[in-house]
């Protein structure tokens, strides 16, 4: 369903600080129906990668192919009819905290123009599916963080897409909280067949619900497979540290 070919990432040097190279020879792809997990230390490219899928970054080279269509080819214009089949969440959340939890949901469809009552029909089942429906008129601030990233999965899931992006979803959440979120992803990859693309700094989230795993060391994959194969005998050393640290 994704595919990156050969995709390079440079940031041009600026006022006197040098070029820098987030993403060197990616070679990625992310079936159909999978959960598939990028693991890497801070600064390894991992934000930066899951950014050029739907077009918040543009590759310096290569292809990054999304049902077909080479994002990085496509116009802004273009750019935004992708982004309806691409949901992200983000670390922070990134809720708008002037907006109760129903409006915030219901945000990307009335950007989209959509009307009263078919907000209405696409946001109950939502919040129904991430055990929100109480909170619907709550603001951001009456919430933990569960319930926060809980709101922020149903908006990402608002448009109806394809692919689900979370970029270190869970890093501000206690690990019992971590866990229920997980669960609450894998049942989105399951029941509305969500493919879903996760970048983490944490062994045990891709242990958790990955089926496979690419480890990402200064913007290479040095390593990448299924994520039993590559659990039991990882093959190389950044692989191995992060199978070792208890964090
Ligand atoms: P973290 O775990 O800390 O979030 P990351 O793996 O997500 O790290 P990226 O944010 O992808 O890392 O950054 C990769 C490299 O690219 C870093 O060296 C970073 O400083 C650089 N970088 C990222 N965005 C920009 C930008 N807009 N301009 C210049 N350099 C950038
Ligand atoms: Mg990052």
């Amino acid at each position: 369903l994704i595919r990156f070919e050969n995709v390079s990432k440079r940031f041009a040097a600026r006022r006197g600080q040098a070029e820098v190279r987030a993403l060197e020879g990616i070679d990625l792809a992310i079936p159909k129906g999978a959960i598939v997990g990028v693991i890497g230390r801070s600064g390894a490219g991992k934000s930066t990668l899951i950014r050029l899928v739907n077009g918040l970054e543009r590759p310096s080279g290569g292809a990054v192919v999304v049902d077909g269509v080479d994002v990085a080819a496509l116009s802004e214009k273009g750019l935004r009819g992708v982004r309806g089949a691409i949901g992200m969440i983000f670390q922070h959340f990134n809720l708008l905290s002037s907006r109760t939890v129903f409006d915030n949901v219901g945000l990307p469809l009335e950007i989209a123009g959509a009307s009263r009552d078919d907000i209405r029909r696409a946001v109950e089942p939502l919040l129904e599916l991430v055990g929100l429906s109480e909170k619907r008129d709550r603001y951001p601030a009456e919430l933990s963080g569960g319930q926060k990233q809980r709101v922020g999965i149903a908006r990402a899931l608002a448009t109806n897409p394809k692919v689900l992006l979370c970029d270190e979803a869970t890093s501000a959440l206690d690990p019992e909280t971590t866990s229920s979120i997980l669960q609450l992803l894998k049942r989105v990859n399951a029941e509305l067949g969500v493919t879903i693309l996760l970048i983490t700094h944490e062994m045990p989230v891709i242990k958790e619900i990955c089926d496979r795993v690419a480890v990402l060391e200064g913007g290479r994959v040095v390593e990448e497979g299924d994520v039993f194969d590559v659990l039991t005998r990882p093959r190389h050393p950044t692989t191995a540290s992060f199978l070792s640290s208890v964090t």
